[in-house]
């Protein structure tokens, strides 16, 4: 998949102010402030690329006030850094297409993986089947 590269001024064009402070800026929308996604057969696709990044077969009620995912699609351009911002040591979640920062993976999830992908809704558009 081509790498995604664009200037500062064109994310702030192409997003929300919310989108583009979320993914470019390392934001963090407000718990329980996204509407939701409809619960029918799809993909989540990143926002600013376009890139396929998780299945809805993947995505559960966590609680937590943001989408959840158990993984990331198997070829999804999904990448992993260490975060260690606000004294706290988590693993921040991205699409290595773009560079879009999407939420962090916390070893705290259900079967079958254990993980909890705690995912930005802005980050994400959603693609029916
Ligand atoms: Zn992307």
């Amino acid at each position: 998949m081509d790498k995604v590269v664009k200037s500062d001024a064109e994310w702030r064009a192409q997003l929300s102010d919310l989108a583009y402070e979320v993914t470019r800026h390392h934001g963090t929308e407000r718990a329980g402030s996204h509407e939701g996604f409809p619960k029918v057969p799809g993909t989540y696709h990143c926002i600013c690329c376009d890139a396929p990044l998780f299945d809805q077969d993947t995505k559960f009620e966590s609680y937590c006030g943001w989408p959840s995912f158990t993984s990331a699609k198997e070829d999804g351009p999904v990448g992993y850094t260490e975060d260690t911002r606000y004294n706290m040591r988590r693993t921040e979640v991205h699409c290595t297409r773009c560079d879009a920062h999407l939420g962090h993976v916390f070893p705290d999830g259900p079967p079958p993986t254990g993980l909890r992908y705690c995912i930005n809704g802005v980050a994400l558009r959603f693609v029916p089947e």
